[in-house]
């Protein structure tokens, strides 16, 4: 079974992505960290994540970037977010996604164009969403949390911002494909939209 699960940025989708294949015993890949990756890359480089050649240079990242804490940070999302409008990145990181969806045993992959682009195949396509307020909110908390100075108003712009370059580009942009089933977290807490997805993918796979 290949679980595709889409949504914007702070929607919850990669928690939900990953509980869901802990609950169905599927390999998981969070496809942002490739793009996150790149983003870091072009910084340690010097280069500018605006440029299409230096992008694509850094989209042959060696692998032990993954594990590169500063990956998680909000200043490699906001590169991700501006390498990921090249579409030679997209291309470059295509085979690997299309790769991992594919493999025996079934895969769970959350994104932004899983359903549209890397598996329009998929058995189960979710698009997890929550209202920008709300997805500010949640980030804001988990950054206080880590002692980031950064104000709900400064997250919640740079939330719209990123939207805005997600579902503008022109290259597989953040879009609810059509057989996809819109999850909306805004009044769910964390357990319970775990649980709404897991009830989700379990009707869809009965049918
Ligand atoms: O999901 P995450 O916030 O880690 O993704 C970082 C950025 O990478 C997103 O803002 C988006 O621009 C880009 N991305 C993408 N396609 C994907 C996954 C992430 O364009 N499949």
């Amino acid at each position: 079974m290949i679980i595709a699960v889409d949504g914007p940025t702070a929607s919850g989708k990669g928690t939900i992505a990953a509980a869901l294949a802990a609950h169905f015993g599927l390999a998981f890949l969070d496809t942002g960290l490739l793009y996150r990756a790149v983003g870091r890359q072009v910084f340690l480089d010097g280069g500018d994540p605006d440029s299409p050649g230096d992008a694509l240079a850094a989209a042959s990242f060696p692998d032990a970037l993954l594990s590169d804490p500063h990956l998680r940070g909000e200043e490699t999302g906001g590169l991700a977010s501006r390498v990921s409008t090249h579409p030679g990145v997209r291309a470059a990181l295509f085979e690997r996604q299309r790769a991992f969806a594919l493999q025996p045993g079934g895969a769970v992959l959350d994104g932004r164009d899983i359903g549209t682009v890397i598996a329009p195949d998929a058995d189960v396509k979710l698009f997890v969403t929550a209202s920008p307020a709300t997805r500010a909110e949640r980030r804001w908390k988990e950054m206080r949390s880590r002692g980031s100075p950064a104000t709900l108003a400064e997250i919640e712009a740079d939330i719209r911002r990123r939207d805005a370059r997600d579902t503008g580009r022109k290259d597989a942009p953040l879009a609810v494909a059509p057989d996809a089933h819109v999850l909306d977290t805004s009044g769910l807490g964390r357990d319970e939209a775990i649980a709404a997805a897991i009830a989700l993918v379990e009707s869809l796979r009965r049918r």
